[in-house]
């Protein structure tokens, strides 16, 4: 039962993660997705389907277009499928407690024959994204030797979409919503128009001077006549 570590350590009463439900039909079109996940420390949690579940690793520096950068990925418990489309906050106490943002989704195709258990097994896994920010060729890679046995890299491939100097935090936004992570922590409706680059506007808002349009959207009666339902709303959104 692969997740039942997932569900072990979450109480779905207090949480508005998903519980472990039905498998996915078809894996023809694999999904993935990054979730940027402001927990005790920020990181991003990188998913591929593979075999009915989100196998997972949580980046701290987060995935990259570089190939110059190899950037630790520890290896952590599958999710389910839903998962995929969580975007929310987790209320404190719980696992994992903070805002988690849907950074990016799409589909990816395993690059070799072997499937995605074998080359997992074998600490080489190579896949094609096909996501809103992450295209192209990566691999993950298992670090042999290491103490924890949980060490892997996600290193992206020298293709197309290769791009020297890439800054994970100047796109800092939601795919699924628009916001920033300071907008899903304050439980602020999806922007009408989705930002192009969040990174600015993050830093922006942290200032106490926040633009006016950001302004306007975050009045305080806004904020406390936001249904507490709506949280369930946002999660459900993919
Ligand atoms: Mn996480």
């Amino acid at each position: 039962m692969p997740l039942e570590e997932y569900a072990a350590k979450r109480h779905f009463e207090q949480t508005p993660e998903p519980p472990p439900g039905k498998k996915s039909k078809s894996a023809a079109n694999p999904y993935f997705c990054v979730q940027r996940h402001d927990a005790t420390r920020l990181h991003y949690d990188f998913r591929l389907e593979i075999d009915g579940v989100l196998k997972s690793w949580a980046v701290p520096k987060g995935p990259s277009l570089d190939p110059a950068v190899k950037h630790f990925a520890a290896h952590v418990e599958d999710h389910p499928i839903d998962y995929g489309g969580f975007e929310g906050n987790i209320p404190a106490g719980n696992y994992g407690a903070g805002s988690v943002m849907l950074w990016d989704r799409g589909s990816f195709q395993l690059l070799g024959d072997a499937s995605g258990a074998e080359q997992i097994a074998r600490g080489d896994l190579k896949f094609h994204l096909n996501g809103e920010k992450l295209k192209g060729d990566f691999a993950l890679v298992h670090m042999k030797g290491r103490s924890k046995g949980n060490e892997w890299l996600l290193i992206k491939k020298r293709d197309d979409f290769a791009s020297s100097g890439w800054d994970v935090e100047e796109h800092a936004y939601s795919v699924l919503s628009g916001r920033t992570q300071e907008e899903i922590a304050r439980n602020l409706p999806a922007r009408k128009t989705k930002l192009k680059t969040a990174g600015a506007a993050d830093r922006v808002w942290h200032s106490n001077r926040p633009p006016k349009a950001a302004a306007s959207k975050a009045a305080p009666a806004a904020v406390k006549s936001t249904p507490r339902k709506k949280k369930r709303t946002l999660t459900s959104g993919a």
